[in-house]
């Protein structure tokens, strides 16, 4: 079974929605560096109020404060996860795979969820978000309200302080620019480590690709 896994995908994509099924399928961590930064902020710690600067405009945090808070989960947790937004720069991409290599733990299986442009705005706008626990839901799907309680923890419902359209937009752009370029990356370096799946298909669709994924038992080099 794979246990270094990471999702990789734009806003929207479903990475956090996939990773939770993951988390009761499997067992492994799940760390989203977005819940993180979220967390840090809400909580008002130098940490949380230098990365808000950055993300409510829809920037990346510095390569170095992301490494910074990856470093310390995987000192803390260990070398079995789920992955969801970091990498998100090469030189994240480099620098985890420098401290994988050094734990001789490398990564075994990246997931890249490909959604069109069209339907991560539709999501985006039907989004709202527990900033407590970290869930979201869907106005469409789940029938939630702004202002409404969070189904799991019953803290209130809301929208981020970036998703609205210009922050998604910058997001998206950035996505292209900084993101899309580990795709590459990864491909030339280990060839069968990345795999393209289409988000835009039911949750339980990839859900099933994903978890046949982890089980396939087929060993990658590098
Ligand atoms: P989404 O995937 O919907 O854009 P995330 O919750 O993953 O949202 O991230 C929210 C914000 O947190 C990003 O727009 C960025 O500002 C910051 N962030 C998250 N992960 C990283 C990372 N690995 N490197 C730099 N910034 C990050």
């Amino acid at each position: 079974m794979k246990q270094r896994i990471v999702l990789l995908g734009p806003p929207a994509s479903g990475k956090g929605t996939q990773a939770e099924c993951l988390v009761t399928a499997f067992g492994l961590p799940h760390v989203s560096t977005g819940d993180l930064l979220r967390s840090a902020c809400a909580q008002g710690t130098l940490l949380g109020q230098e990365a808000d600067v950055w993300t409510r405009r829809g920037l990346l945090v510095p390569d170095e404060l992301a490494m910074r808070i990856m470093t310390t989960w995987i000192a803390a947790h260990g070398t079995r996860f789920i992955f969801d937004g970091f990498p998100r720069t090469i030189g994240q991409a480099e620098n985890l795979d420098a401290v994988l290599g050094t734990l001789k733990a490398p990564l075994d299986l990246m997931v890249l969820l490909e959604l069109d442009d069209q339907e991560i705005f539709r999501r985006i706008k039907a989004r709202l978000s527990c900033l407590q626990c970290g869930a979201t839901f869907s106005t469409s799907l789940h029938g939630c309200s702004l202002g409404g309680r969070c189904p799991h923890c019953g803290a209130v419902l809301v929208h981020r302080n970036d998703d609205n359209t210009e922050a998604l937009e910058q997001r998206l752009r950035i996505y292209q620019e900084q993101t899309f370029p580990i795709i590459g990356y990864y491909e030339k370096k280990s060839p069968r480590l990345l795999h393209r799946i289409d988000a835009g298909k039911g949750s339980n669709e990839v859900f099933k690709k994903i978890s046949n994924l982890i089980m396939e038992s087929k060993t990658l080099k590098s």
